[in-house]
């Protein structure tokens, strides 16, 4: 399926009633002002040639339905031209759980939007406390129940790393969200940036960074359980932005290809059970095509890895017009397991 065109606004910080400890989305998202109605027009239109026909708008980095109404209001109604001829056919927003009640939703419907994603990043009370995150587990699942009546597509965000979990409350977090059925979710390791209340309190020993290893690690077991219960995780982890790469984030889970290394680790773990011990063999892995790098992982670690543990010969990764999610495995001269 061709991959929907996606034009970002951002509108960092704002609508925020309070500062999360993790957060700077200047750092994330690269930008240090929220756009202007007219900047939305602009940026819309600058941005159609390359997007095409049909795209969606996302309005992200800060709180949307925490804004001003009217704020809200111009930001919609500088999209709507767009939507009249065509040139757009969706909005999505982000923002906060305890920013959502019926009156907030009778205008997004009025401006016709589809998606609103929700941070709730943890539904651990004392996890969302520890963060300053100002709202409760209850709250998102109030939220999402009220956007359900009124016909949104929802996608939860979670957070991994954050004060006070210890991976345990991550994947309790995981359970709440499928038993809420949203239509997608994002991951996001936490990242330490420069300047934040987390770095504080890491350079006072207060708060121990998860390492991108443990990351990838509970991120796996993340994505497996989401993926049986067939809620599609739509990005793991952050955007790499120059700020980021550049050494504003200083802890922490940081990978620009984050997403890419926790696929690594689901398709080593697939294949490491679909091959067991095979001294002095020689094991071939079909995949899809689009899935060989992922199978492979950075510098062949994946394979070098296998190799080792099971005592191969040699181990090869074959493409083959497959499933994207399927692997197969079979020894050379035998049949497929
Ligand atoms: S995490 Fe969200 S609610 Fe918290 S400060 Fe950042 S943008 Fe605002």
């Amino acid at each position: 399926m061709a991959r929907r065109r996606i034009i970002p606004l951002f509108i960092p910080h704002e609508g925020c009633p309070n500062q999360c400890v993790f957060c700077d989305q200047r750092k994330i998202s690269g930008k240090t002002t929220p756009v202007t109605p007219e900047q939305v027009r602009e940026q819309i239109l600058s941005s159609l040639p390359a997007a095409g026909s049909g795209c969606e708008i996302a309005f992200y980095g800060g709180s949307f339905t925490a804004l001003p109404v009217e704020t809200q209001r111009e930001l919609l109604a500088a999209v709507a031209p767009f939507l009249a001829s065509g040139a757009v056919d969706s909005i999505r927003l982000s923002t906060r759980p305890d920013a959502i009640d019926d009156r907030i939703c009778e205008l997004l419907r009025a401006y016709h939007v589809t998606t609103v994603e929700l941070g709730c990043q943890s539904m651990d009370p004392r996890v969302l406390a520890l963060s300053r995150r100002g709202h409760s587990p209850e709250d998102t699942v109030r939220a999402v129940a009220v956007l359900r009546q009124w016909g949104f597509s929802v996608v939860l965000q979670m957070m991994t790393g954050l004060p006070g979990d210890s991976g345990a409350e991550s994947m309790k977090t995981a359970e709440e969200i499928i038993r809420l059925r949203p239509n997608g979710v994002r991951i996001y390791p936490t990242v330490v940036l420069r300047g934040t209340e987390l770095e504080r309190q890491m350079e006072a020993g207060r708060y121990q960074p998860q390492s991108v290893e443990e990351a990838v690690a509970l991120c796996a077991d993340l994505y497996s359980r989401f993926l049986s219960a067939e809620i599609p995780v739509i990005r793991l982890g952050l955007n790499p932005t120059e700020d980021l790469s550049g050494g504003e984030a200083v802890a922490g889970a940081y990978h620009p290809a984050l997403g890419e290394l926790v696929l690594s680790e689901l398709y080593l773990r697939r294949a490491r059970e679909l091959l067991g011990p095979g001294s002095g063999k020689t094991a071939v892995l079909t995949v899809h095509p689009k899935r060989v790098s992922v199978m492979a992982g950075q510098k062949r670690c994946n394979l070098i890895q296998l190799q080792r543990e099971l005592g191969l010969r040699r181990i090869r990764i074959l493409p083959t017009e497959t499933q994207l999610w399927e692997i197969h495995g079979y020894w050379e001269t035998e049949r497929t397991l």
